[in-house]
């Protein structure tokens, strides 16, 4: 079971002292709870305030500041605030005369207590107006309304521009409105948040996502099967679309993970997003990707589009700020750089044993990822596939100009340690094959190859490296059958090694028992190369390798 670092029992408080910590213009109150901008800017005239369940952050807290919110109120985890703390925050920086605009996000609980807060507020001489925030598509039809999401974080954003400029309280709340009016958000998960004190708040079984989650996990509309991001993101950009119309001047788009996915990811959604958005000929004003409302550690992410009206929109979501709201840029077109060409990287004539190759290595990479998961990082085997894959596309005529397609392509198109030591071992075999690659002339290659690793790498033989498999192949005369056979006893040596480099060194003991995932690797790579030599090996077996 999934556990969270932080307490079972109010973690926001804790966590408002560690953002106040980090900050430079957060004040808060543990008792009752709120926190609150320090850095007014002198021109605005009515307080921003916001607030919600914890959670989600970096909203609200982390948007106070210049061009944010003026007043923060979590409640617990999930829960509404109570309308005591609102006041209070407010109370804390209205000064004589101010308006008090409350952005409110449409569930029960928050609106009550924002409600009976503003009803409080009124009493004391307050000009209080409020903005409900009801966006959620994966809510629609709801008796209550749609639930109010992402498009928050746009409201905020374009309201904390507009208080700065100086607007008065009726303009931000005829603004924020509109947004609202204009703005829906769908979220999607592949697997749930973790529950304060421990626990998945919902399941989703394998293969399926939950489309149309709420942000507190609330029962999505649909369970689907997963149809792979392309078709994900089609579909959810097309919703939003069809259910905002015509927006006379672009939309303002917002990418938002919700906790537990990478930025890799957000990135790449992104892009799909521009994609679709352009197929649908609906232009982007602007396009952020970050995330801004998270639902605790939840697996999923959410879309927000908002339709322009009017382009002062646009000049609000674009105005810079000073807190954790998206820092957004006007979309341009971009393209990428494009590399010059190298003519001279192969042949291009396919090759049948490169094409055989990558095949064989493509079918090897989940076993290989495995072992070096094992020992290191799981990624040897995409590596050496790769590798083979931009090989077969180099192509080649001999065994010569195929060395030489394997030896540019691991020399310059394959990351991580392995990829660019296979590469000097195999420029080295390449430049000794010259155009017979008689075994001889293979094995006198090896020898440099492996001179050339050992130069580069600083390993030596012992050291659990593919070093342990070439260098004793490079013992013999030349790459034959018994050069082979030594190189497959050398990998299944380093069972019993420890590492002294590579990744595998950070871990001891523990990788006792398993091969050294290049050395394994060297060892099929010099098998193929001497069969393709015309290398009778007999009937040498290397399948116990990968166990
Ligand atoms: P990374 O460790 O960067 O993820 P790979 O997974 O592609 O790289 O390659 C790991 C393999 O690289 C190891 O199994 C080992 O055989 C080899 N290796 C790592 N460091 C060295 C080195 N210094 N000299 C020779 N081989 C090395
Ligand atoms: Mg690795």
């Amino acid at each position: 079971m999934s556990t969270p670092f932080s307490p079972d029992e109010s973690p926001h408080v804790e966590a408002l002292r560690g953002l106040a910590l980090t900050s430079d213009v957060v004040g808060y109150s543990a008792d009752p709870v709120f926190a609150w901008n320090r850095d007014r800017d002198p021109a605005r005239r009515v307080v921003l305030a916001s607030g919600g369940g914890a959670g989600h952050e970096p909203m609200h807290a982390g948007f106070l500041g210049r061009g944010g919110l003026d007043v923060a109120v979590p409640g617990e985890v999930f829960t509404s605030p109570h309308n005591g703390q609102i006041v209070a925050g407010v109370q804390q920086v209205a000064r004589s005369g101010d308006e008090v605009l409350l952005i409110v996000k449409n569930y029960t609980g928050d609106v009550i207590n924002f409600a009976i807060a503003a009803e409080r507020l009124t009493a004391d001489g307050c000009r209080v107006a409020t903005v409900l925030v009801e966006d959620d598509l994966g809510s629609e039809g709801a008796a209550v309304g749609r639930r109010g999401t992402g498009a928050t974080v746009v409201i905020e954003k374009i309201l904390g521009a507009a208080a700065d400029a100086g607007d008065g309280l009726e303009e931000l709340q005829r603004l924020g409105e509109a947004v609202a009016e204009r703005s829906r958000s769908l979220a999607v998960a592949r697997a749930s948040h973790t529950r304060p004190g421990g626990g998945a708040g919902f399941e989703v079984g394998d293969g399926l996502l939950e489309y149309g989650v709420g942000i507190h996990g609330e029962t999505a509309a649909e369970t689907i099967e997963d149809p792979g991001l392309e078709a994900l993101v089609e579909r959810m950009v097309n919703e939003l679309l069809d259910a905002l119309g015509e927006a006379e001047h672009g939309h303002l788009v917002m990418v938002n993970g919700l906790g537990g996915v990478s930025n890799l990811e957000l990135a790449h959604i992104s892009a799909r997003v521009a994609e679709v958005m352009a197929d649908r000929d609906a232009p982007v004003a602007s396009l952020v990707s970050g995330t801004f409302i998270s639902a605790l550690d939840m697996r999923g992410f959410s879309i927000t589009v908002t339709a322009v009206d009017d382009p002062g929109w646009i000049d609000h979501w674009l105005a810079p700020h000073a807190t954790a709201l998206p820092r957004p840029v006007a979309a341009g077109v971009v393209e990428p750089h494009q590399g010059a060409t190298d003519e001279s990287a192969g042949s291009r004539e396919s090759s049948a044993w490169l094409d055989d190759l990558a095949e064989q290595f493509a079918a090897l990479r989940d076993p290989l990822n495995a072992l070096d998961q094992r020992t290191g990082d799981g990624d040897l085997g995409t590596n050496i596939a790769q590798g083979l894959s931009r090989a077969a596309r180099r192509g080649g005529g001999d065994l010569g100009s195929e060395l030489a397609s394997m030896a540019g392509a691991f020399l310059d198109e394959v990351g991580g340690s392995s990829g660019p030591l296979f590469g000097l071992v195999l420029s080295e075999i390449a430049r000794a094959a010259g155009d017979d690659a008689s075994p001889r002339d293979l094995g006198r290659g090896l020898r440099s190859g492996v001179e050339a690793v050992r130069r580069v790498g600083g390993a030596e033989p012992g050291d659990r490296t593919m070093i342990d498999a070439l260098a004793p192949a490079a013992e013999r005369e030349s790459l034959d059958a018994e050069a082979v056979a030594a190189a497959v006893e050398g990998a299944e040596s380093t069972r019993t090694m420890t590492a002294r480099r590579g990744r595998a060194s950070y871990l001891g003991e523990r990788v006792l028992g398993t091969p050294d995932p290049g050395a394994v690797a060297a060892a099929l790579l010099l098998r193929s190369i001497a069969e393709r030599s015309g290398a009778d090996l007999g009937d040498l077996d290397t399948s116990a390798l990968l166990d």
